[in-house]
């Protein structure tokens, strides 16, 4: 039976299902993708892909209420979770149609010898996209905004989670004008994924996934050497020193530790505090805490994978100050574990749900072994009134994103991306359009 269908996390029910693929039809996406490449992505200007994506754009925003009905079936998130993601994902496009021009603009060398050299910037061919379910607007907008206007074809496997969102968005740009294969979307198995990767015309692979997903695909793509961008799990630090404003602090890391009902890779799950302000952060972060209305996880699964490692956490000694492992099939209370011991694996595992860890600490020096004792590198969140001490967090800690004296700062030109475990390669921003760039040197003697 295939994957791909649509269970209501909130009911259980089984409300649509979608069949997979036939080798016949992932063919058929490949060879669309790449006539897309050469016909389209290669024939046309920036410009005339950017009056596209704006009407893509235009109708992600017509759309919102339908597309984050879609998700709010699909993964269960809140209706207005779903449509902030929606207009996120329009303003991150929106961006790129913006953009594009001036980052892809040719670079001039100042040369030794004589005569003149500059780098142009190329596509370089159709990519594939395979992506998770917690963001399933969001995640492929990164992707799919800056290689479209670069002018890469795009070919989307998502979660099977999410047969439907990823339908739409392939109908959207359709709608749009893109032409057939610029973005197909498959439900495909991963041997067909396999297959796809190891295709000579497809020439890069981006994964937003598990770091068990990322093996797996960097594997197949190296084995084709192929160009992998990887955007993987986190275990993110969120650290409080110093602070003028508790109740902000508190707010801001329980809003980075509950958002999406904690299904967030850069969420603040690792509560690192100084000794000075623990217990009051703790109390009052458990009384936040309290207050939050939780959507359901993304499957009753999810939870009982979640409750099996909060109860290992506890087995290992950690006490569960909130919440626990007690859970109503997707639906998982907000959760605090503290005393989590040296060695217990807890400590270096993602926790995909609302589940907080907290640790005391005694000085800055503490505060970084503690943050940097972990295999992710995602992001990092530091509360201080020292900016010298922020700066300093910034360069020590091990992760792709700094944040101090904020959260949610996500934002279309803010790059955004990983070190370590965490993966490698940027999305969003100036970066988010270079990684899949052919720097073609031109030179004139
Ligand atoms: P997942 O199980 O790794 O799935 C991600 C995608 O990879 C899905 O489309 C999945 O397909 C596919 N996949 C898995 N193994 C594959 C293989 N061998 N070949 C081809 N495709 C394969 O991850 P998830 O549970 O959906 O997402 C949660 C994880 O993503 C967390 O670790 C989270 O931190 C991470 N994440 C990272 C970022 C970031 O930007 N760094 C953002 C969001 C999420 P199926 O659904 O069909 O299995």
């Amino acid at each position: 039976m295939s994957r791909y269908a649509v269970t209501n996390p909130a009911t259980g029910q089984v409300e649509e299902r979608f069949e997979t693929f036939t080798d016949e039809q992932v063919a058929a996406a490949v060879d669309a993708a790449d006539e897309a490449y050469r016909t389209w992505g290669r024939a046309t200007t920036i410009e005339q892909r950017a009056t596209l994506m704006r009407k893509a754009v235009a109708s992600y925003r017509d759309q919102r209420q339908e597309l984050a009905t879609i998700i709010n079936h699909e993964m269960g998130k809140t209706m207005d979770e779903a449509l902030v993601e929606v207009e996120f994902s329009a303003e991150i496009l929106e961006y790129y149609a913006d953009h594009a021009a001036e980052f892809l603009a040719d670079e001039p060398i100042d040369r030794a010898a004589a005569g003149t050299a500059f780098i142009r910037h190329l596509p370089i061919g159709p990519l594939v996209g395979v992506m998770p379910w917690n963001y399933p607007y969001y995640q492929v907008a990164r992707f799919a905004g800056p290689n479209l206007m670069l002018g890469n074809t795009i070919i989307l496997k998502h979660a099977s989670l999410c047969p439907k969102s990823s339908a739409a968005m392939e109908r959207i740009f359709l709608e749009a004008g893109f032409p057939k294969g610029a973005f197909v979307n498959v439900y495909a198995t991963n041997e067909q994924i396999a297959k796809v990767i190891a295709d000579p015309r497809v020439r890069g692979v981006s994964l937003t996934g598990s770091e068990r997903a990322g093996k797996a695909i960097a594997q197949e793509a190296g084995a084709a050497l192929k160009k992998v961008v990887c955007e993987l799990g986190g275990n993110d630090a969120f650290i409080v020193m110093s602070t003028d404003d508790l109740d902000a602090a508190v707010e801001a890391g329980a809003n980075a530790r509950y958002e999406n009902s904690g299904q967030i890779c850069n969420g603040a799950k690792r509560f690192i505090i100084i000794d000075s302000l623990y217990d009051e952060f703790l109390k009052r972060f458990i009384k936040v805490s309290k207050e939050r209305k939780l959507a359901p996880l993304c499957s009753a699964s999810a939870a009982d994978g979640l409750a099996a490692q909060v109860q290992a956490a506890i087995d290992d000694g950690a006490k569960a100050v909130l919440g626990g492992t007690e859970h109503d099939g997707a639906y998982y209370p907000a959760t605090i574990l503290t005393d989590i011991p040296a060695g217990s694996a807890a400590r270096r595992t993602e926790f995909f749900g609302p589940v907080a860890q907290f640790y005391r600490v005694s000085s800055e020096d503490e505060a970084i072994a503690v943050a940097n004792d972990s295999p992710y590198g995602l992001g990092s969140y530091v509360f201080t009134t020292d900016s010298e001490q922020g700066l300093r967090f910034a360069d020590r800690l091990e992760s792709g994103m700094t944040y101090i004296n904020e959260s949610g700062a996500d934002s279309a030109e803010l790059p955004f991306g990983g070190v370590k475990n965490s993966g490698f390669g940027r999305e969003m921003g100036p970066l988010g359009i270079r990684e899949f760039t052919n720097y073609k040197l031109v030179t004139e003697a």
